[in-house]
């Protein structure tokens, strides 16, 4: 009895992707701004926040504090001083010192510090705490911790001189193969713009002897409330008591001066490629990498959610190509596969990378330049189009089906992409409505 109950639930729901009607959609119309099902706003102070109801899973939530701040705003002798802001957030603030938010974290499970609980990037810091929310007040403190961290962070001589054994130890750890060959990459990549100086771990020698006062300076100068949102999205009666906690909380912060203004970094493009190869003994198997520099896109109409989707389609296409030549007898790589990624906030990046044999590199690079020159040439058949348009619509369906089983951490990392890369929300019963409209079929 239980199967066939599931079994007629199931075809329900799928009468149900189906039967969504197409939209008429004009291509110029404009995504909403307002993020879809969340209660969003500003406060006087400048604070965005968004909060959202989800039970996944049950009696949690998931908080986030996102600032807009990361390396690329540091000057030649602050060089990583964005990452010891992150690092002395946890050291102590002027409510809590390290031992209560020690307490704290453990008390809701989390795994302690700076790095489990934050990263800093290129663009920005985000602070993250997962915690339950069944016991009375832990939510109010945590939501109290994010508020200390915008803007009452202690950054003393002590805790500085405390912090920087933990935080060369992370320089030293990113030492290794892997870490290498990233950081090359980022030069390579970002090469003639401020962001190939701005690597987030910084420079030794600023991490052993910045004063507190520099840093001080920096975390007064960028970490404004204007820069800043909170998230909250979680198993909650509802959302108002939580936008009041965030309120009581953030409310009374201010900040000390106007809000600055947050710099474009451009990255410029070039002619000639960049390359650069290694011989790492400690690496683990060999491997070709190309990787093509463009503009990030903006996603503003629906013009443009098209062109993502296409985007979409032909990095799928793409990706059969490279696996059936995968799968060939004697391929030029064991695996290769393409992914756009937003490197930076101007850069995005297509970047293919082919696993191969250890004297194979040659014979994997000329063969993704090849299969490339053909797409470019000839593009892909009618049913290679059909085939992954077909994937993409059945991955929309999956997610529209379940849209109920959403993990509050996944709806927290697309309001984080609001906020700090202005990616518009507009819900899961739209969004799967306008694909199933649009999605190109040539
Ligand atoms: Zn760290």
């Amino acid at each position: 009895m239980e199967l066939i109950a599931g079994e007629v639930s199931q075809i329900t729901k799928k009468q149900r992707f189906r039967s969504l009607k197409l939209v008429s959609v004009d291509l110029d119309e404009v995504l909403v701004e307002q993020p879809y099902g969340v209660d969003y706003g500003r406060l006087h102070n400048g604070l965005s926040y968004y909060v959202r109801r989800n039970c996944k899973p049950r009696m949690r939530a998931a908080l986030a504090l996102a600032v807009k701040v990361g390396s690329v705003l540091e000057e030649e002798d602050e060089r990583g001083v964005a990452h010891i802001v992150e690092h002395l957030a946890f050291s102590a603030t002027k409510k809590y010192t390290n031992h209560d938010i020690v307490k704290f974290l453990e008390s809701v499970g989390a795994e302690f510090g700076a790095c489990q609980n934050a990263v800093t990037s290129a663009d920005d810091t985000v602070y993250e705490l997962f915690v339950p929310v069944d016991k009375p007040g832990l939510l109010s403190q945590a939501i109290s911790i994010l508020a200390e961290f915008s803007t009452e962070v202690r950054v003393s001589k002590d805790d500085l001189e405390k912090e920087r054994g933990a935080v060369m130890e992370e320089y030293r750890g990113n030492r290794n193969a892997t870490g290498r060959m990233q950081d090359a990459h980022w030069v390579l990549m970002t090469e003639g713009s401020k962001y190939a100086e701005r690597l987030p771990i910084g420079l030794e020698k600023v991490i052993r002897t910045v004063s507190s006062e520099t840093v001080k300076s920096f975390y007064q100068k960028w970490y404004h409330l204007h820069n800043m949102a909170v998230i909250a999205i979680g198993d909650f009666p509802d959302t108002e008591s939580v936008v009041d906690l965030i309120k009581t909380h953030f409310g009374q912060k201010n900040s000390a001066t106007d809000p600055p203004v947050i710099p474009i970094v451009p990255v410029p493009s070039h002619q000639e490629p960049h390359f650069s190869s290694f011989i790492e003994s400690e690496a683990a198997g060999s491997a070709v990498m190309i990787s093509y520099k463009m503009a990030v896109n903006e996603l503003k109409t629906v013009k443009e959610y098209k062109e993502m989707l296409t985007e979409s389609m032909f990095l799928h296409a793409l990706n059969q190509r490279f696996f059936k030549i995968s799968r060939r007898k004697d391929p030029p790589y064991f695996s290769c596969s393409a992914t756009a990624d937003d490197l930076v906030r101007p850069l995005k990046a297509c970047i293919i990378s082919a696993a191969c044999k250890e004297r194979g590199t040659l014979e994997a690079l000329e063969s993704v330049l090849i299969e490339v020159a053909r797409v470019r040439l000839h593009g892909f058949s009618e049913r290679e189009v059909a085939v992954v348009r077909a994937l993409l619509m059945s991955e929309i369906e999956s997610a529209y089906l379940e849209r109920d089983q959403m993990q509050s951490t996944s709806l927290r990392d697309e309001l984080l992409q609001h906020f700090l890369c202005n990616e518009p929300v507009i819900g899961i019963e739209h969004e799967a409505r306008l694909q199933k409209t649009i999605l190109p079929r040539e």
